[in-house]
């Protein structure tokens, strides 16, 4: 008998990474910044565990860590959470999101899904049982649309997944995106599984909006966030799931059974971190600001049509002119011949959707930016 995944292809992230290493090209691809991480989170996590904290944690999470993200929630995104209640760390947004679909779908339960989507979510969705409904986003606005979400929502809809800001689009949902969905949720009486990971990495003085934060959807919606992403520690794995009290009791069963804990080391320098001042968000936004202008002006310098980026820490490249093929065969093309690794985007398109695009990741150093701009430059 064969394992249940075992038709799967291996994680483009991985596979990617590595031909990056195979080829001694420069990663583009999986999305993990050159910068360390700040100094003082990481500082703090040592001395934690030199201090002794390596036993299990409670199963809920650290109390000052759950404090700590109650407080940062408030703070940034004017939510009021209960820390006892409805607050549970995870190992990754990962572990969030598997535990939020295990714990919310009954087996032939509809999941409305958008395509360019996280390669997590759909074998996730399937193996829960669920019945995913897709809707393709189209490039390069990637906007939501009344009438594909008519059509893919239905009366046995119980779970739509939002990732927003988006990845690999780069997109970051307004509220217009966000009041229509929520429309879509309350209707149908569906629970909103919302992926924002990236909510802090937004540009250009715009501001992420949590759709937990929407009439009617404060009951209906399981938010999750990463110190990964936050922290540019994406090796740390700590990730925070928030959900009203009665969505939570279900959201611990399945945590009690997948990890139980995270390593109490790094929630203890997670709940520090998240204490930073306002500034210190501000200064990590503008730094990724100005990596993503570099590469971005770079590569449109060369000739390449790059799409706007709002938020996370990817570009997206039309690679339709280059006489490359297409994307997933022009990624192949660019690690083993140019010595840039990319990520084709038709991985985030289960459907099939789209072909033509492929994802750079900026969140390095200028050296690093500089060394594959020289690499590409006459592809164009
Ligand atoms: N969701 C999205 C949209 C992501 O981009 C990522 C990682 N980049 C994750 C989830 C996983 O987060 P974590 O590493 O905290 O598990
Ligand atoms: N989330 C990262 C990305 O989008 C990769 C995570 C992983 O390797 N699974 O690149």
């Amino acid at each position: 008998m064969n394992p249940v995944f075992s038709d799967l292809p291996t994680t483009v992230f991985e596979t990617m990474s590595r031909l990056a290493r195979e080829h001694g090209a420069i990663n583009l691809g999986q999305g993990f910044p050159d910068d360390p991480g700040p100094l003082d989170v990481r500082e703090r996590g040592a001395q934690a565990l030199r201090d002794g904290w390596n036993q299990y944690p409670p199963m809920m999470g650290l109390q000052a860590l759950r404090q700590a993200v109650a407080a940062h929630y408030a703070r940034h995104q004017g939510l009021d959470l209960d820390p006892e209640a409805e607050i549970m760390v995870t190992s990754g947004a990962t572990e969030a999101l598997a535990g939020a679909l295990l714990a919310l779908i009954e087996p032939g339960d509809e999941v409305v899904l958008f395509a360019p989507m996280y390669d997590a979510y759909l074998p996730l969705v399937r193996r829960a049982g669920g019945v995913p409904r897709i809707v393709s986003l189209k490039p390069p606005a990637f906007r939501l649309d009344e009438a594909a979400l008519a059509a893919a929502f239905s009366p046995r809809t119980r779970v739509v997944v939002l990732n927003n800001p988006l990845n690999p689009s780069a997109t970051l949902f307004g509220h217009d995106d966000l009041a229509l969905l929520a429309r879509f949720c309350r209707a149908h009486d569906a629970v909103a599984v919302c992926d924002e990971v990236w909510e802090h990495v937004v540009f250009d003085g715009a501001r992420h909006i949590p759709l937990m934060a929407l009439p009617g959807m404060r009951e209906r919606t399981v938010k999750i966030g990463s110190a990964g992403k936050i922290f540019s520690l994406t090796g740390w794995k700590v990730g925070f799931v928030m959900a009203d009290a009665r969505l939570m009791r279900g959201l611990a069963k399945a945590h009690q059974f997948l990890t139980f804990t995270t390593p109490p080391n790094l929630q203890e320098a997670v709940a520090y971190g998240l204490g930073k001042p306002d500034a210190w968000f501000d200064a990590m936004r503008a730094d990724y600001a100005r990596s993503r202008d570099r590469l971005a002006d770079g590569l449109t310098g060369l000739g390449f049509r790059v799409l706007p980026a709002r938020a996370t820490w990817f570009l997206n490249v039309d690679i339709s002119g280059l006489g490359l093929g297409d994307d997933a065969a022009a990624c192949e093309t660019l690690v083993a011949r140019y010595g840039v690794a990319a990520i084709p985007v038709s991985a985030f398109y289960p459907d099939g959707g789209v072909r033509d695009l492929v994802r750079l990741c900026f969140a390095k150093a200028d050296a690093t930016l500089d060394a594959a701009l020289g690499r590409l430059a006459g592809l164009a």
